[in-house]
């Protein structure tokens, strides 16, 4: 009945879909989910989009992307600058010289690169053995303490002598006054929400809301010549070879009758004192002018299945794991594994978006 069943109605599985589409291939998407997108989905509240499964900004160097996304919504000019509280202050982010002024008062890059250079000369480690010797060793004592330390292990839910060093593999330090998180050319969120990137995606394209893969996966697998999965890879092998492990969030969402709460999108709560790691102000992704707001709480948890998986657990491990199951679903000819749960990587949504156009294109090549 149909050239591909796509489970999944994340990026991965709209882009898929939709290019599917275009070449006249008749394409069936499911979700489990009672709404589509993924986690890019917004949830429109009182005229506010709700980024309903975090914070997403959109940035990307590829102007093909960025032309991509641009066919579905126009993007405004948003620019991505948190702050982070720590110790009753605020510090910008990334690590710029507003935030070396902040922590030290100083206001030229040659102090802040003695300052900096002395911590970490201080410090003297140079094969850093874990996640605390790795930051220590890149950027010293301070910035360390302030701004990375206790927010990481709130994060990971282990000491930051516990985790491993490959987590954080640079750490820029940014020399000029200069809050834009992104080094990106193409930075912003589309007017009116990720809800309309979807739609476009999925215009002409028949979708099933509230369809779980796993409850009927025989009779789904007959519908279609090939299936292109977006959910967990352990999962669709019966979790046969082992568990997949994961970190996730919760998300507590408060309408609130203030029309600024925070004065900026993003806050990090840096200190251990709070169970979470940031608040999201939604409307200040499109500069809205609404009475009210809506804000979220967001709270690192230990995952299990009952939970949403949200941040792979790249290890050695399940690197290992991982790599058992890719082999596991090479052998299966007609089904595609993309996205983040069934590549077990982190993807930015520029990326994902990338990785789906890159199959499409080898798929349909053939
Ligand atoms: C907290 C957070 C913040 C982020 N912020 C950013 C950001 O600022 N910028 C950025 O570029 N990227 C960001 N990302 C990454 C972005 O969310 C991903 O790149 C993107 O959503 C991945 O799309 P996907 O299609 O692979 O997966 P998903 O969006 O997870 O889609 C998979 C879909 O498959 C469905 N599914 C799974 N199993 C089944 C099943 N058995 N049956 C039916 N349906 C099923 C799910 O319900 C889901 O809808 C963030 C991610 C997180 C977690």
């Amino acid at each position: 009945m149909y050239d591909y069943l796509i489970v999944g109605s994340g990026l991965y599985g709209s882009v898929f879909a939709h290019e599917a589409t275009k070449r006249n291939k008749k394409c069936l998407v499911i979700d489990k989910r009672s709404h589509f997108g993924g986690n890019v989905y917004c949830e429109n509240l009182s005229g506010i989009n709700v980024h309903k499964y975090g914070a997403h900004i959109f940035h990307t160097n590829d102007k093909e992307i960025w032309n991509y996304v641009n066919q579905f919504a126009e993007f405004n000019n948003y620019i991505n600058s948190p702050v982070s509280l720590s110790n009753g202050k605020l510090y910008n982010l990334p690590f710029n010289m507003n935030t070396f002024y902040q922590l030290w008062g100083v206001t030229t890059p040659q102090e802040v690169k003695e300052i900096i250079n002395k911590q970490i000369k201080e410090f003297g480690v140079d094969k850093p053995k874990n996640l605390e010797e790795q930051a220590l060793s890149l950027v010293g004592k301070d910035v360390y303490e302030v701004l990375i330390k206790e927010y990481t292990e709130k994060q990971w839910g282990r000491k930051a002598t516990e985790l491993p060093s490959f987590i954080i593999k640079r750490l820029p330090v940014r020399y000029t006054y200069n809050n834009n998180y992104f080094n990106d050319k193409y930075q912003g969120i589309p007017i009116g929400g990720y809800n309309k990137i979807i739609e476009g995606l999925l215009e002409g394209v028949e979708v099933k809301l509230g369809v779980d893969f796993f409850e009927n996966k025989e009779d789904l697998e007959k519908l279609a010549s090939k299936v292109v999965f977006t959910g967990k890879i352990d999962e669709y092998f019966d979790y046969n070879l082992g568990e997949l492990e994961y970190r996730s969030l919760r998300f507590e969402h408060m309408p609130l009758e203030v029309d600024n709460f925070q004065g900026n999108a993003v806050v990090n709560y840096n200190n251990a004192e709070f169970d979470f790691t940031r608040i999201i102000e939604h409307k200040h992704f499109e500069f809205g002018t609404q009475k009210n707001t809506i804000i979220t709480r967001e709270y690192p948890e230990k995952w299990d299945k009952r939970k949403e998986a949200y941040y792979p657990i790249n290890d050695s491990k399940n690197s290992k794991l991982y790599g058992e199951y890719k082999k596991l679903a090479e052998q299966k000819n007609n089904v595609i594994f993309g996205g983040r749960l069934a590549e077990y990587r982190y993807y930015d949504m520029h990326q994902v978006i990338g990785a789906a156009l890159a199959k499409t294109k080898k798929e349909f090549s053939q």
